[in-house]
């Protein structure tokens, strides 16, 4: 690992090691009433017809893992109908931390962590590491630039506390320089107003992008590995974007003031990493113009695959592997090779799909197998 992530690295808490799911329960989360499940530490496959709880399930863990739901505008969606607050727990392996999210009409969600409340939601982040692959993802490849700052900005603050820290503070001070550049626009601003934002625009986005850019350049070898293994051959190429050339903190901050004058026609900031973007190439094209249906899926979960790879380099051990109905689109050739990367590779994993035989013989031979009907696990 380079120098940044080396640097990153030393300012963060020391992160839990090989953290896994024991026992998962909820209450009164989305359609599950009440349940208390034990999860295996290999490859979990969760089974059941459509609309039983089966992405429920795993976006109980998700949420746990990051705070944020797989779906949906606000936390208290979850909540069950008809009752005012839901409960996820889970303990947690090999130190049997205890770890909770309440959501509750009306009030803030809360994170519990062995019973105390953490001060704020995100501190749990990196607590229990989860990548999370399904059909959502797919704007990954195909979506707009905020779909794929998205996921460099998740990924990286489960990585990095510091990274997380540096995006609140940036996005706060955009927020404050935007309200100014509005103002501007029928009186006078004195400038040491616009500087005092844009210095720490720049301190905070020249590290957000140094991040980024060092992160893709490490998860392009992992991302190539899985590619070329689900898509037989096939290579993929990731490439960070800058929306201008600005590298360093100095460089941003005159980049900055060279903008306000045409910013403030816009009235917002047209340029820094809140505008940035990457490419991703499969068999040499654009894969968000050029991949067929399946090269989409597979390059989304290349990514993915990628990511999990490289947080194993970074912490020891393999993050939560989450992967709800991925199949669809895949040849039987890429679904096997798919299946057999994640039998050789993957630490605990929860696979969701509507035929367990779907999975292929491979995964059922090592696989826990579990059926899910209205909110009821059974297995
Ligand atoms: P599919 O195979 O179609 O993806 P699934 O098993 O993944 O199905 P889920 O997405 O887990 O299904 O949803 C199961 C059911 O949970 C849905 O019928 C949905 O309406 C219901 N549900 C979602 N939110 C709530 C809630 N807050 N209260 C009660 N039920 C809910
Ligand atoms: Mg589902």
């Amino acid at each position: 690992m380079g120098r940044i992530t080396d640097k990153a690295k030393a300012e963060e808490e020391t992160l839990s090691d090989g953290q896994r799911v024991r026992h998962l329960s909820l209450r009164h989360f989305r359609n599950y009433e009440s349940l208390d499940l034990e999860i295996g530490d290999g490859i979990n496959l969760i089974s059941g017809k459509n609309a039983q709880g089966k992405t429920n399930l795993l976006e109980a863990i998700y949420l746990l893992s990051s705070t944020r739901l797989l779906r949906g505008q606000r936390d208290t969606e979850a909540v069950q109908e008809g009752f005012d607050r839901a409960q996820v727990s889970a303990e947690l392996a090999p130190l049997s931390t205890l770890l909770s999210v309440a959501l509750e009409r009306g009030l803030r969600k809360r994170v519990l962590l062995n019973g105390l409340a953490l001060p704020r939601a995100s501190d749990v982040l990196g607590r229990l590491p989860c990548v999370c692959v399904s059909s959502a993802d797919l704007p990954l490849i195909s979506g707009e630039p905020a779909d794929r700052r998205l996921f460099l900005d998740l990924e990286l603050s489960q990585l990095y506390p510091a990274y997380l820290r540096h995006l609140a503070v940036f996005k706060r001070a955009v927020e404050q320089r935007n309200s100014l550049l509005k103002l501007a626009q029928t009186q006078h601003v004195e400038a040491e107003l616009f500087e005092t934002w844009e210095a720490q625009m720049a301190l905070h986005g020249a590290a957000l992008r140094v991040q980024r850019m060092e992160f893709l350049s490490n998860l392009v070898p992992y991302a190539q590995e899985a590619q070329s293994c689900i898509g037989d051959g096939e290579n993929i190429e990731l490439s960070y974007l800058p929306k201008d050339d600005a590298v360093t903190e100095e460089e941003l901050a005159a980049a900055f003031k060279d903008g306000r004058r045409q910013e403030i026609a816009r009235g917002s900031t047209l340029i820094g990493p809140h505008r940035d973007d990457f490419r991703v190439d499969v068999a040499a094209r654009d894969a968000r113009l050029y991949a067929s249906q399946g090269q989409q899926r597979t390059s989304m979960l290349s990514v993915k695959l990628g990511t999990m790879e490289l947080e194993r380099g970074e912490r020891g051990s393999a993050p939560l592997l989450l992967l709800d109905d991925i199949l669809s689109d895949l040849d039987e050739s890429r679904r096997a090779r798919l299946m057999s990367l994640i039998v050789e590779h993957a630490g605990q994993t929860l696979l969701t799909c509507t035929e367990p035989a779907a999975a292929g013989k491979e995964v059922l031979r090592s696989a826990q197998v579990y059926r899910v009907e209205a909110g009821q696990v059974s297995k």
